[in-house]
């Protein structure tokens, strides 16, 4: 009898067993599939920002590099993207937004548009003549991908089980960039995604015209994570950075670019607000993890 009833405990104890392993296998699924992950590419002198929902859905946010005149540098940090999207499981892009139209921050689209078949290109308000850029649009049209502009309010849903969206903050439609006072870079698209209590405020090449703009518009430019306004130059207003005061700055600046980005005021400044700075030219692409309450960030 005793032997038996060792038997049949010794039997409770491994089903307990595989059942608390089976458990902890479907803790640590759940947990990753509860995640939103950021990914600052470090594409040398450019902004090339990569979104991914916990339903898998992404949306790419810029993607270009200065050249300095070496078009074979292009190719290069397209491969280099491409690789640090498949490390973190991204082999095709749903969205891509181009926050206005420079070279620095749309140039590797042709490249991503062939490898990752997007879906959607979000455009911004401000035209360029450029062939390069009536070229990307060209593609993105002869192919399966769908364009449209990006409009103040317009909110597109990563993941509306889990909440994941990106509204348009700005700017303000009917601004014509050149004609009217707005330059190219203070009309980039400005995007906001929220996922529970943590948000990021994605802001292009916007200077001093756009940021304030934003702070008049009465939107809520809080943000746990600022994708600093272009590359931290000194067209960083510090009532702007006061206003979104994030926890996490990132700075995408190419190392010991000729432009003196990112700016020792703005870096400065965002320090005095007790955010951590983060320049991709000198610590490299930067991934960022948050189940929409905590994050973490890892160096990639
Ligand atoms: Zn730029």
């Amino acid at each position: 009898m005793a032997d038996k009833g060792t038997k049949t405990a010794r039997q409770i104890i491994v089903v307990a067993l595989v059942l608390l392993a089976a458990y902890c296998v479907w803790l640590t699924h759940r947990d990753f599939h509860l995640t939103v992950s950021f990914l600052f590419v470090d594409v040398g002198q450019g902004k090339c920002n990569l979104v991914v929902a916990p339903n898998g859905r992404t949306i790419l946010i810029d993607a270009g590099t200065h050249t300095y005149g070496q078009n074979d540098r292009v190719e290069a940090i397209a491969q280099k993207v491409i690789s640090q999207f498949a490390r973190i499981g991204v082999r095709k892009l749903d969205v891509i937004s181009v926050t206005h139209p420079d070279k620095d921050h749309y140039n590797l689209l042709p490249i991503l548009m062939k490898e990752l078949q997007p879906s959607l290109l979000w455009l911004p308000l401000g035209e360029d003549a450029d062939a390069e850029w009536q070229s990307v649009k060209a593609i993105a049209m002869n192919g399966r991908t769908q364009t449209i502009a990006a409009r103040l309010g317009q909110r597109l849903w990563l993941d509306t089980k889990r909440g994941v969206f990106v509204e348009v903050l700005g700017p303000p439609n009917g601004v014509v960039p050149k004609v009217s006072e707005w330059s190219p870079n203070d009309a980039s698209t400005v995007l906001k995604l929220s996922f529970g209590e943590v948000s990021v405020l994605f802001t292009g090449d916007i200077g001093g015209m756009g940021q304030r703009w934003l702070l008049s518009s009465g939107a809520n430019l809080r943000a746990t994570i600022l994708d600093v306004p272009h590359h931290g130059s000194k067209h960083n207003l510090e009532t702007f950075l006061r206003a979104v005061r994030p926890k996490v700055a990132v700075i995408s600046a190419g190392r010991q670019n000729p432009f003196g980005h990112p700016y020792p005021s703005t870096v400065e400044a965002l320090k005095r607000l007790g955010a951590i700075v983060w320049v991709t030219g000198e610590q490299g692409s930067l991934l960022i993890r948050t189940n929409g309450r905590n994050f973490s960030l890892i160096g990639l």
